[in-house]
């Protein structure tokens, strides 16, 4: 795919482009854009080779739960929210009143998008999106992405010079998708413009907006660790799985230091990142939320944990001593290939193991009397490997 466009871009292809990019332009004026904005802002773009190789490169390998949260919720990163948190108090707080977000989730999330405003990209956005627009791949996405960037500059939040993000097209401090902000930006400091770039009242007020549109609930946390009884039915565990916090309680779940689960009415599903070797959380309605943000379960759980971190709550206390190897995209292709050919089904094989490849895990652990916690380690593959297909 990248060696065609670049082919197309280099021959016959730059009239395909630009053929291509006046019917956006069309577009983008039949939608009320103005002249003058589609002037500046695609003035010079064309496909960027760098951002399709992004966007197409294979991820090397599916991270550990520990890997990714040690990566991320560093001591350093831990100390310095901590110090933003006191800094910048009083504006958190009347974000806190108004949205119903409390101050250290907003932290968090600025920790992690962008390491606190610091590394928010260097890719122009609108050409990054024209880019990902004009690839086949996953064209209709990024098209509207690529005129919804444009309407925010026809809007005169930000200009086109200084409008830059991630490869993929999000913007600002927390790194929204154009049509993200769109729907949920504020201008916090009443300047008339919503520089999610550079005005912290923006960044934070249009995180909080977006959070309370998600459902964030004030009054609950976003889960929290738990110690699971040795003996557990792992079929419970997973976020289809919810049940009051009192179930939990009659089913030996309790606080990671053993202390009873608190007694409020609340549902609450467990997870377990990294197999039931791995810590244990009971997570509620918010860490749903945190999902639609972003829906890998390591940044949802990193994200409440960075906030806890930062008001003092404990480090993670259990599951240290999990298999911590991970499985390279090379290992998970074959683990997908062999639970498919002993017939349990993990659908195609992609070598990223999502949901299905998850329920295949499942199956085959219950057929085999293993823990039945639908973790696709190194370790189940390894147990595959000693398996003969049926007849
Ligand atoms: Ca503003």
């Amino acid at each position: 795919m990248l060696t065609n466009l670049a082919d197309a871009t280099t021959r016959n292809g730059e009239t395909d482009f630009t053929l291509w990019l006046q019917g956006l332009r069309k577009e983008a004026l039949q939608q009320g854009i103005s002249t003058q904005t589609l002037d500046h802002a695609l003035k010079g773009v064309r496909p960027i080779e760098r951002v399709i190789e992004l966007d197409h490169r294979q991820p090397e390998f599916t991270e550990t739960f520990w890997n990714y949260l040690r990566a991320r919720v560093t001591p350093h990163r831990i100390a310095t929210g901590k110090r933003l948190l006191q800094r910048h108090h009083q504006l958190l707080q009347r974000m806190a009143r108004h949205y119903g977000v409390p101050p250290r989730y907003l932290v968090a999330f600025w920790g992690l998008e962008t390491n606190f405003g610091k590394y928010q990209g260097r890719f122009p956005t609108v050409n990054a999106l024209v880019t990902l627009a004009y690839d086949p791949r996953r064209g209709e996405f990024f098209r509207v992405q690529a005129l919804d960037a444009l309407r925010i500059l026809d809007q005169g939040h930000i200009t086109a010079n200084k409008m830059k993000g991630s490869w993929a097209g999000a913007i600002g401090q927390l790194q929204f998708m154009p049509s993200t902000f769109l729907a949920n930006a504020v201008d916090g400091d009443n300047d008339g413009k919503k520089d999610v770039w550079s005005e912290l009242p923006d960044v934070f007020a249009s995180g909080a907006n977006y959070l309370h549109h998600l459902g964030w609930r004030k009054e609950e946390l976003w889960g929290r660790e738990v110690q699971l009884p040795r003996q557990f039915d792992w079929q419970l565990t997973g976020l289809k799985t919810s049940k009051s916090l009192k179930t939990w309680s009659n089913l030996g779940v309790k606080r990671a230091n053993g202390a009873p689960l608190p007694k409020a009415d609340m549902q609450g599903a467990i997870v377990l990142p990294q197999g039931h070797e791995g810590p244990a959380f009971l997570v509620y309605n918010n860490f749903q939320v945190i999902l639609k943000w972003n829906r890998a379960i390591n940044y949802a759980i990193a994200v409440g944990h960075l906030a806890d971190r930062m008001i003092g709550l404990p480090a993670i206390r259990n599951g240290r001593q999990a298999d911590n190897r991970r499985l390279s995209y090379k290992l998970a292709l074959e683990l997908q290939q062999r639970l498919n050919a002993l017939g349990f089904a993990s659908g195609e094989p992609d070598g990223v193991p999502g949901a299905r490849t998850r329920q295949a895990v499942r199956a085959y652990q219950q057929a085999s009397g293993l823990p039945t916690d639908g973790y696709p380690s190194v370790a189940l593959l390894e147990q595959l490997r000693r398996q003969k297909p049926p007849e």
